[in-house]
């Protein structure tokens, strides 16, 4: 017989950690267990291993609503950021809940026994587990290799060639001539700290990024936790940051021209004078169109000042001996080429999820509230906002969870279920955001919907009345439960649809 728990939960990363603790909070006498693929608890945060890897986002609103974040900076290094995902762990003995070692690869639903069947390798062997829901909390993108496009005569270049999502342990790069490729989160990172100490580093964009100074420590909340502490004056810290953060956001969707001047005259000062700001600097789309880069004190925009640092706009035409040639005819030498691409993006951690022997086709399901899938029963997962910190709507996601299990408890349902049969609602893709590694992969992901309950919310403050206050009877949501005999009944029953 296999084992069965009340709740499984897929990741042991900033998310699943989370909801494991929300669960047990919530229902200390339910039974869970988390299987991640990994040795280690923390996901992103144990994996990206290079120079200078840190928060994007201050740690106010990427630290977890019940757990305060007490350091001075708000803009944290990854090991600290590790530290407290993997704090909050031991501290509340989630741990003990963690299967190492555990992929899940297949998970299915039976109506007749409203529960999963969830099967994941675990060595040579195959562990199989059953569950009332499943909560995957896997992560948007593939954890054993990033994305790198092809790059014409790659094999010729004699230096090293890296990507930030497989870092040696033993890279030395002091002294030496680094070429990094990329303008994203990562490349802005790895710029500043590698031309610490390497001979030079130069930034190979193809196009520009809107890119944002901030302090490494707030200087409001640095006040604020003199006043009264550091635990009250974190959610004091948080709702700041919700605001201005969601205030940057609507100025960059309603007056882009507005934003585009601002952050332009934030570039042109912390560069040096006559600096080809158009051409490194000029986006050409609008802000927010792509996720905003922040660095910390200007760190990027320092080492350019002091010329150990320096950015280069162009195509590559192709790889040589030595390092690059771009479509400009201009030659680039480089010791190590690091390729900051990006990452290659996975839904839901790549598990084939079948309801009643029918496979699940994720693209022909929608996304329920952003977090549930129509014709999917008892199963929900978490993606983070994309226009503010991921936490925020991991922790609302937790909370929504543990509000549906207990309205089922109280009105004996067994099976929950999001149907969409509106026929007013159209089809919107999961993420509204178009960078290139979005755009590559969005086919694979389930779609959003044009309105609520199905529209794709990207509001912190809307989410939150919406997952936290609104009723969870909405139409949409169907409930039943088994009858002795073991078939599927009740007032609401949609469980096993598969609405598209
Ligand atoms: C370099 C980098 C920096 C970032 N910085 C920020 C930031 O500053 N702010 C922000 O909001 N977001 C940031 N993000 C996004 C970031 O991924 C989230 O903030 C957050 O860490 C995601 O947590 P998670 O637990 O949902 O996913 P992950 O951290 O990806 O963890 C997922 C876990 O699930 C496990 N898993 C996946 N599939 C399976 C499976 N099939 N079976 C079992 N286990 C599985 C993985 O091994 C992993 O441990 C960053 C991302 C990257 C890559």
């Amino acid at each position: 017989m296999s084992e069965h728990v009340d709740v499984l939960i897929v990741g042991a990363g900033l998310s699943g950690i989370g909801a494991a603790h929300h669960l047990q909070t919530s229902f200390p006498g339910r039974t869970y267990a988390i299987l991640e693929a990994r040795d280690a608890i923390g996901g992103t945060w144990d994996l990206f291993r290079y120079p200078g890897v840190r928060s994007d986002s201050d740690m106010q609103t990427l630290g977890y609503r019940f757990r305060p974040w007490t350091g001075a900076k708000a803009i944290a290094d990854g090991p600290a950021i590790l530290r407290y995902v993997r704090d909050t762990a031991t501290e509340a003995g989630i741990d003990d809940h963690v299967r190492y070692g555990h992929r899940v690869t297949r998970a299915s639903w039976s109506g007749t026994d409203a529960r999963w069947t969830v099967e994941a390798t675990h060595g040579t062997e195959t562990a199989v587990l059953t569950c009332r829901f499943l909560l995957v909390c896997s992560g948007y993108y593939r954890y054993d290799h990033g994305y790198r496009p092809p790059f014409p005569g790659i094999e010729n270049f004699r230096g090293q060639v890296i990507h930030p999502q497989q870092w040696p342990d033993d890279l030395d790069y002091g002294g030496k001539r680094v070429i990094v490729i990329g303008s994203g989160a990562t490349a802005v990172t790895l710029v500043p700290a590698m031309a610490e100490t390497a001979a030079h580093v130069t930034m190979l964009q193809r196009s520009p990024t809107y890119i944002i100074s901030l302090p490494t420590e707030d200087p409001i909340d640095a006040r604020l936790r003199k006043l009264v502490g550091p635990r009250r004056a974190y959610p004091l810290t948080r709702w700041k940051n919700v605001l201005v953060t969601t205030l940057i956001y609507q100025l960059s969707q309603r007056r882009p021209q507005m934003m585009r001047n601002w952050i332009r005259s934030m570039t042109v000062r912390q560069l040096p004078d006559g600096y080809d700001v158009d051409t490194h600097f000029k986006p050409v789309y609008g802000p927010w169109d792509q996720r905003l880069c922040l660095v910390p004190d200007g760190d990027l925009f320092r080492a350019i000042r002091e010329q150990r640092a320096s950015v280069v706009t162009g195509r590559i035409a192709t790889f040589t001996e030595n390092g690059l040639r771009l479509e400009s005819g201009e030659e680039l030498e480089a010791d190590i080429v690091v390729t900051a691409t990006g990452l290659q993006l996975l839904a839901l951690g790549g598990i084939a999820l079948a309801v009643d022997d029918r496979a699940v086709s994720l693209p022909d399901t929608m996304a329920y509230k952003g977090m549930m899938l129509s014709g999917v029963p008892n199963f929900a997962f978490t993606i983070g906002y994309t226009n503010a910190s991921w936490t925020l709507k991991a922790d609302l996601v937790s909370e929504y969870v543990c509000r549906l299990l207990r309205y089922m408890d109280s009105r004996g349902y067994d099976t929950c279920v999001p149907v969409n049969d509106d026929p007013r609602i159209t089809a919107r893709p999961l993420l509204d955001f178009a960078p290139g590694y979005v755009l590559r992969s969005i086919g694979e992901f389930p779609q959003a919907g044009s309105r609520a309950p199905w529209r794709l919310g990207m509001s912190y403050v809307h989410d939150m009345v919406s997952l936290r206050h609104r009723t969870i009877d909405d139409g949409a949501m169907r409930f039943s439960r088994r009858t002795d005999s073991g078939k599927q009944a009740g007032p609401r029953s949609g469980a096993g649809q598969h609405a598209g």
